[in-house]
């Protein structure tokens, strides 16, 4: 069976600093990629991962950024860049799930969902492209959700969010279709802080899914690995579940 080896790539993580957003800055690091793993507010958790990663003889950094936010954004892109090289592979991973029916769901939880869910993976896209051109090569992977297909109750901000980031992802495969390929990945129902902070508010959709219990989350990504790598060139703007 043929290992992924990821040596020589520079990958940028959104939200890396836990759940499924560490477990795949886990896996690129060991498959060999250098990783920028960004945050918004826990420091320590991503300080803690790209420690690991540099202990094992890798290159890591841990930068905070807000990814809704158009010049944090472009500041976390050039410091990456700066410190571990030019980004050939983005994985758009940050996200928040405000869970609510749609009396209670406030215009400022809609306006959020869809920055961080949605227009995040747009602002990142855009400036990671130029140097993925210039390198004539890049991958890019926008973590969807079942939601993006399928309508749940008292999720619609978070349902519209993901479905409009498959649309996002399949629309700029067509135009990057060169030699930077753009996907959708969905996990599944992965056991994380935002699964319990679901499970929570009573809004839990889990008995609608086939498996009735949660995946553990190192299995969850195991898959992306592959999308990452040349492996996959054959596809294009696949959402892969
Ligand atoms: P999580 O445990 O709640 O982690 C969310 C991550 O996003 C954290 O690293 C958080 O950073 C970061 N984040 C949130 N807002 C941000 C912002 N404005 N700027 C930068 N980073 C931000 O969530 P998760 O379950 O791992 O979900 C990760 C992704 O998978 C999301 O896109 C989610 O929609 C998707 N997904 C999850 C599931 C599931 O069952 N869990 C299923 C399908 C898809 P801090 O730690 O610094 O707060």
């Amino acid at each position: 069976m043929r290992t992924f080896s990821l040596r020589g790539h520079v990958a940028l993580v959104t939200g890396g600093s836990r759940g499924i957003g560490a477990a795949i800055v886990k896996m690129l690091g060991e498959a060999g990629c250098s990783v920028a793993v960004n945050y918004r507010e826990r420091a320590a958790e991503a300080e803690a991962l790209a420690k690991a990663i540099v202990t094992a003889g890798g290159k890591s950094v841990a930068i905070a950024a807000d990814v809704s936010q158009t010049e944090a954004v472009a500041a976390m892109v050039q410091r990456a860049s700066a410190e571990l090289g030019p980004i050939d592979i983005l994985v758009n991973n940050a996200g928040v799930a405000i869970v609510r029916g749609v009396d209670d769901l406030t215009e400022a939880d809609f306006d959020q969902t869809i920055l961080v869910n949605l227009k995040s993976a747009f602002l990142c896209t855009q400036a990671v492209l130029p140097g993925m051109r210039a390198k004539k090569w890049g991958r890019i992977v926008n973590i969807s959700s079942g939601a993006a297909y399928r309508p749940l109750e008292g999720w619609s901000a978070y349902c519209a969010g993901k479905a409009g980031l498959a649309m996002v992802t399949r629309s700029i495969a067509l135009e990057t279709a060169g030699k930077v390929r753009i996907f959708g990945f969905s996990p599944g129902t992965i056991d994380t802080d935002m699964q319990v902070k679901i499970r929570a508010s009573g809004m839990n959709q889990i008995s609608q899914i086939p498996r009735a219990d949660l995946s553990p989350v190192e299995h969850a990504v195991r898959g992306l690995v592959y999308l990452c790598d040349t492996a996959s060139d054959d596809l294009i703007g696949q959402d892969v579940s």
